[in-house]
């Protein structure tokens, strides 16, 4: 199939139109007509090799929302006209006990990422979301509720997921104290979810500058990284941080603030950080750890969480001529909400 993204072809050049074709219909594959793609911070740290070399022409974007336009012979679960989504993998091996267990995330093979990763049948680079089409296996393919607003719903595939699952893990609930560092697009997720399933938010940022964005959408309270006596006054009154921040920062300013049994969790793949202070940690058997995105029953479980508590990624819809300026800014500011492209009026030549 004939289609038209944006792609980067180094990872300085920027993103420009860019034509390429999708593969024929597999027996269990669904094609996608592209109406809404959202833009993740890691798509740039992606595009501009900040994680290593990259195929290029390389089109980014895992948060990917439209309309399902043909399916493969053994396609159960979807129908022409179907409202769907595809988030951050496309395929795994679905045989080790992390695909087993719905972990495809941790696929002991590796995961085929939504762009940039060689297809498991034919070796061919995947390419993303910021195009007019895709074709997807079934399994990674999620449902989109009529509840959900399309136009906003496509970061949830991402930051929805990736702060859900944490989240999940580590048992949140009514009256959970959870402390939320950086107002992001993760970030503003992460206190949206987790205010909804009952717990006490605490924004965690450098300033108390977001207040007011921070109890717009549920967050109790701001504290300021860097007011020490702020900091003092809420040692131990946290159950879990969940950290969105995307750059190298420490733990040491944290790790006192989680309750004994606390947990910091990692979520931005930030790359080398300072070693933590361990008496923090062996006091109070506090830990550190990392989660990523999360499989596909929990991305399916987010979406309808969403939808069933009316929650959306704050976004700005932008077209897709305005994507270059769109990375800039994220670049240069953490804004606290989504960018999200508008594909619907994208034309394929
Ligand atoms: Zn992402
Ligand atoms: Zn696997």
């Amino acid at each position: 199939m004939k289609t038209v993204g944006y792609a980067a072809h180094s990872p300085t050049s920027g993103l420009e139109p860019y034509e390429f074709s999708r593969r024929e219909l597999r027996g269990n594959d669904v094609a996608i007509e592209i109406l809404y793609s959202g833009i993740c911070h890691s798509d740039l740290h992606t595009v501009h090799g900040d994680w290593g070399e990259q195929p290029y022409p390389l089109i980014p974007g895992h948060e990917i929302i439209g309309k399902v336009i043909d399916v493969g012979p053994e396609v159960k679960k979807y129908k022409v006209g179907d409202s769907v989504g595809v988030g951050c993998m496309v395929d795994s091996c679905q045989t080790c006990d992390q695909c087993h267990n719905h972990e495809e995330q941790y696929c002991r093979e590796g995961m085929t990422a939504t762009y940039g990763s060689e297809d498991r049948i034919t070796g061919e680079i995947t390419q993303g979301g910021y195009s007019k089409h895709i074709v997807a296996r079934e399994e990674f393919v999620l449902k989109i509720s009529d509840k959900l607003d399309i136009s906003k719903a496509a970061p949830i595939l991402c930051a929805g997921i990736t702060t859900y699952s944490p989240l999940k893990t580590w048992n949140v609930k009514k009256g959970t104290r959870v402390g939320v560092i950086g107002l992001g697009g993760l970030g503003h997720m992460a206190v949206k979810l987790a205010s909804a399933m009952g717990a006490e938010v605490t924004v965690i940022s450098r300033s108390t500058d977001k207040e007011k964005e921070a109890k717009a959408i549920g967050g109790k309270a701001i504290l300021s990284s860097r007011d020490e006596s702020a900091l003092e006054a809420a040692a131990s009154s946290f159950d879990l941080i969940i950290d969105t921040v995307p750059v190298k920062h420490d733990f040491d300013t944290y790790t006192p603030l989680l309750d004994i049994d606390g947990t910091h969790v990692i979520v931005g793949q930030v790359g080398e950080m300072d070693e933590p202070v361990t008496a923090p940690l062996i006091m109070g058997r506090r830990r550190i750890a990392g989660s990523l995105i999360g499989g596909i029953k929990e991305t399916q479980e987010v979406l309808d969480f969403c939808a069933e508590h009316n929650i959306h990624p704050d976004c700005e819809v932008i077209k897709p001529e305005q994507i270059n300026e769109a990375w800039d800014k994220l670049q240069k500011e953490n804004p606290s909400h989504r960018y999200v492209i508008d594909m619907t009026n994208l034309k394929v030549s």
